[in-house]
């Protein structure tokens, strides 16, 4: 069939299912998708004259929503910051572009994202500009996006957040509410373009980089916008320590004491919880956990999944930076999840759970789609946006060569390039994997150009030293 047909059925395979709060898995399905919406899923073969896109061999999920995300910031610090070496630079580099430069680096990097089957994103820009250069390339692809820039922006948020002086948090203070302001301003702006597909959302970069009076202006906004919060949220243990010392309490408390939960709210990282009184703060306000497997690069860290699953969060799967493979990251939640599980339990005060591929799966869709207040999305169920992901699993190194039994474990198997087709709003933006809503080659090859570029200048800043050092075998090694 062609690609662009509004009415059309999609022939599987396995689907997805959503029946109220139940996820089911239905074999030899179809779905079938009007206008954008989707109108049925029925057992069987169709029977009909819609042009039908036959996967037979392939898992239909619905689109997976990524609740924390800086998409022009990935590719120019992939590979390089497994080296050792800080992001920062480059988001520096980044942030100083030009427009032009901008579109071709977020173009390169949400073309990544859709790749892998990634609809949704809650983008936190590192600037304000990049959050423009998100909803220009959004729109022109039909992206759906959470879009806001973090505030305080790339580079004014170093120096707040390296201070050894809490006056430096203070003095900012000014400079930050004229930030906050002009997001405000964005998100008037842009509240539901690319037919309501945008809709802009406060993203503060963190609890230990605002004081009472700019988290009172976030609140304002927050509330006017009407979408919720997207921040980093105990992000680490010196995140904690300034929030203990400026304020008495953690930053989840601190949160609820400032009126900031009650709307959704979506806080990534959560490394440095107090287990004993956070949780039930947070599940008291349905605050989502996101969990990034590659925040800070890939095997950075291993981060509190299995607790935050066992004191009963809600926890969503993000993309965060360096990793736009959204397929990947699920699998490493589950992965890394089951192994740090084992490592944890009897040591972690409260309950741990083990993830399965479900937890991850239904926090990738459902759980996130539910806390944005958008019983239309992250399901595929009748009458839900007819955003969905066709995965191959009979491939070569993910299947058997044939539709298998127990289909989502071969996920863990399975990376973004399994994705086959990918439908926002019912229109196909990766078909057969190739991006179609642009000239895939020419995306590509303006993102390299800005990649080189970037590299260029910290090549001559001495910034990639060792990178083609070889190796010495150990010399136990003989
Ligand atoms: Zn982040």
């Amino acid at each position: 069939m062609t690609p662009r047909a509004s009415q059309y059925v999609v022939q599987g395979g396995w689907i997805v299912a959503a029946e109220g709060r139940r996820l089911t898995l239905r074999r030899n399905a179809h779905l079938i998708v009007d206008s954008g919406v989707i109108k049925a899923i029925v057992e069987g073969r169709y029977v009909g004259d819609w042009p039908v896109v036959a996967v037979p061999e392939a898992l239909i999920v619905p689109g997976f929503v990524s609740g924390h995300t800086h998409v022009a910031s990935a590719t120019p610090t992939r590979g390089l910051i497994e080296g050792g070496r800080s992001a920062r630079r480059s988001a520096g580099l980044v942030a100083a572009l030009d427009d032009d430069d901008l579109d071709a680096l977020t173009a390169y990097n949400l073309a990544e994202i859709l790749r892998s089957g990634c609809t949704t994103q809650l983008e936190m820009s590192q600037t304000l500009r990049q959050a423009e250069s998100y909803v220009r390339i959004a729109k022109r692809w039909g992206v759906r996006g959470y879009p806001g820039a973090m505030i305080p922006a790339t580079p004014r948020v170093d120096a707040i957040w390296a201070r050894t002086d809490d006056a430096v948090l203070f003095a900012s203070e000014a400079d930050t509410l004229r930030e906050i302001a002009a997001n405000l301003d964005f998100g008037r702006r842009h509240m539901n373009a690319g037919d309501g597909r945008l809709r802009p959302m406060m993203s503060p970069h963190a609890t230990d980089t605002h004081t009472p009076k700019t988290m009172a202006a976030l609140r304002a906004a927050a509330l006017e916008l009407g979408t919720g919060l997207h921040l980093h949220l105990a992000q680490g243990e010196s995140e904690t320590a300034a929030v203990r010392r400026l304020w008495q309490m953690t930053p989840a408390a601190w949160l609820e004491h400032l009126g900031l939960l009650d709307m959704p709210v979506f806080g990534a990282h959560m490394m440095a919880l107090d287990w004993t009184s956070d949780p039930a703060i947070l599940r008291r306000h349905g605050v989502v956990y996101v969990h990034c497997p590659s925040a800070g690069g890939a095997s950075r860290t291993s981060q509190p999944y299995p607790e935050a699953l066992g004191a009963g969060l809600l926890v969503n799967i993000g993309i965060d930076t360096h990793s736009n493979d959204y397929l990947e990251n699920l699998k490493l939640a589950v992965i890394g999840g089951r192994i740090r599980a084992g490592l944890v339990s009897g040591r972690h005060p409260g309950p741990v759970i083990a993830p399965t591929v479900w937890d991850a799966l239904a926090g990738a869709t459902i759980v996130a789609a539910d806390a944005l207040g958008r019983p239309d999305l992250g399901r595929l169920a009748p009458g839900a946006r007819a955003d969905f992901a066709v995965i191959d699993l009979a491939g070569f190194l993910v299947g058997a060569g044939a539709l298998p039994p127990d289909p989502l474990h071969h996920l863990l198997y399975a990376n973004g390039l399994s994705v086959r087709h990918v439908a926002t709003d019912g229109r196909f933006q990766v078909f057969d994997g190739a991006l179609i809503v642009d000239d895939e080659r020419q995306v590509i090859s303006e993102g390299a150009r800005v990649a080189e570029k970037i590299w260029a200048q910290l090549a001559a800043e001495g910034r990639l030293k060792g990178a083609a050092d070889g190796f010495d075998l150990p010399a136990s090694h003989q």
